[in-house]
Parts: structure tokens; sequence; C-alpha cells
């Protein structure tokens, strides 16, 4: 998977590639990532990449010329997916994150000020993408999240095992988690999970990720009942726990 990151601040991109898991993914050639600088693409000598818009407004919007320059120096083919960050966008979710996780290069588009020129997204983007229902002030770190997500879900970058049983796969919210000690500020871990005993673990796990789901997230537990996505074992729970 190739991230190119197309924005008027790259040192922000940077710094996240530089970190931890990522950066082993980047060594270890599985993710690869372009941080590209919008302003090296400016026409004038001042390098100007926003101007006001037409009709009037408050604000600013990135000019068409650096940017579609950029893209074009990106790439647009059919091996690149072009995804601009925007609060119009289709919400992001776990689901998008794993479709976007099987693409070759995701080419994402970070907007600034009052965001960018509509002919830029009829011409260049194939998606937009929102992050949630409220607005930052820049495409940055709506592109982080969309990377952070993302490349975790990636072949090989974590173990398969660990994404199993996680938040939102199968529908459902994780299940609660202990560590060392057994007891802390008088609260004991739940006998069962040093018990030893895998299967009835693995039962009590779903009884407590359809309760939890239940309290905290009852509109997945509906659409997962829509879509047809649970086996009998967590239908069964599901009605038990209502
Ligand atoms: N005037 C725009 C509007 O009302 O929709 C908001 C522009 S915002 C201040 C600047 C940039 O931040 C956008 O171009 C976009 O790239 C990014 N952005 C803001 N909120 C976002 C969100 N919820 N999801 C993804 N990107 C977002």
């Amino acid at each position: 998977m190739t991230y190119t990151v197309l924005s008027l601040f790259p040192e922000i991109i940077d710094a996240y590639f530089a970190n931890s898991i990522m950066a082993k993914a980047v060594d270890r050639g599985i993710v690869a990532y372009r941080n590209i600088n919008i302003r090296d693409f400016a026409l004038d000598k001042h390098k100007t990449c926003d101007d006001a818009p037409y009709g009037g407004g408050a604000g600013m919007l990135m000019l068409a010329e650096p940017l579609g320059r950029a893209l074009e120096f990106a790439g647009t083919g059919a091996r690149h997916r072009v995804i601009y960050l925007s609060p119009s966008g289709k919400p992001f979710t776990q689901a998008l994150a794993a479709e976007l996780a099987r693409e070759d290069e995701l080419v994402l588009l970070c907007g600034r000020y009052e965001g960018i020129d509509q002919r830029i997204i009829d011409l260049y983007v194939d998606d937009e993408i929102s992050i949630g229902d409220y607005v930052l002030s820049s495409g940055e770190t709506a592109a982080l999240v969309l990377i952070d997500a993302t490349y975790r879900l990636v072949e090989e970058v974590i173990s398969p095992a660990s994404l199993e049983e996680e938040s939102f796969s199968g529908g459902l919210l994780e299940y609660p988690q202990y560590t060392r000690p057994e007891v802390y500020a008088t609260l004991k871990t739940p006998e069962i999970l040093l018990s030893g005993h895998h299967e009835n673990i693995r039962r009590w796990r779903l009884r407590k990720r359809v309760e939890k789901t239940l309290a905290l997230r009852p509109d997945l537990i509906l659409r997962g009942e829509e879509s047809g996505i649970f086996d009998e074992e967590t239908r069964k729970i599901i009605a038990e726990l209502r």
C-alpha cells in the first residue's frame, strides 16, 4: 500500500510516518508513502495557493491550478484512488477502512481554509470522505485518521488475531479486557478469565460484546440484524439480553 498525501503542511504527515508500528511497516516495505507539498506546484513566485471565492463569502479557497498540477504529479490512473478529506464526504467507518486497505495506492488530498475549488473534485476526486460530523480546520488531521485506521488492516502489518475480535468486527464492540494485577482498587478480574477454560472464556467474551454493544451502541445491533451478519449464537444472546 502506498499513501500519497497532498498537503500545504507536509511536516504534520512526516511526523506520523516516523512513528512506531508505521515506521516498521515502512522499513519492511509493506507500506510506502509520498508526501507532496502543494505549494511546490504554485504558479507564481509568491507560491500562492489560495484566493477569495467567486460570489463572495468569508475566507479563502485553495486554488485549482496548484492542486491540479500536484495531482497530475502524484498520478491519477486506475491504481490511484484519489480521496478528498471533506466534511461533505461519506462517513468513514471500519468497513470503509477495510475496503481502502485493499487498494494499491491512496492519494489523499488535504484541504485548508474554506476548502478547495469544486472543479478539482469534479475532475480528479474518486471519493470525498468525512471522518465525522464536525468541521476541522485542516484535512491533515483527517488524513492521519484515515491512514491510521487503514494501514493496520493492510496484510502483514499486525497479526490477524489482533484484529479478529476488535470493536466493529462482526458488528459488535470489543469485550472488556483485564491484565495484572488480579485485584485493582478492590475490583477483581472476572474469575472466568483466570480459569484457563478457553471455551468458557470465548462464550463469556461474546456475551460481554453483545451486552456492551446493546448498552453503548444499540444502532450497531440493529444494523447487524438488518444485514444478517450475526450467527445463531450471537442472535440467541441478543434475544436473551434484550
Ligand atoms: N468550508 C468547509 C465546509 O463548511 O464544509 C470546511 C473547510 S475546513 C475549515 C478545511 C479543511 O478541513 C477541509 O477542506 C477538509 O479537507 C478538512 N476537514 C474539515 N472537517 C473535516 C471532516 N469532518 N472530515 C474530513 N476532512 C475535514
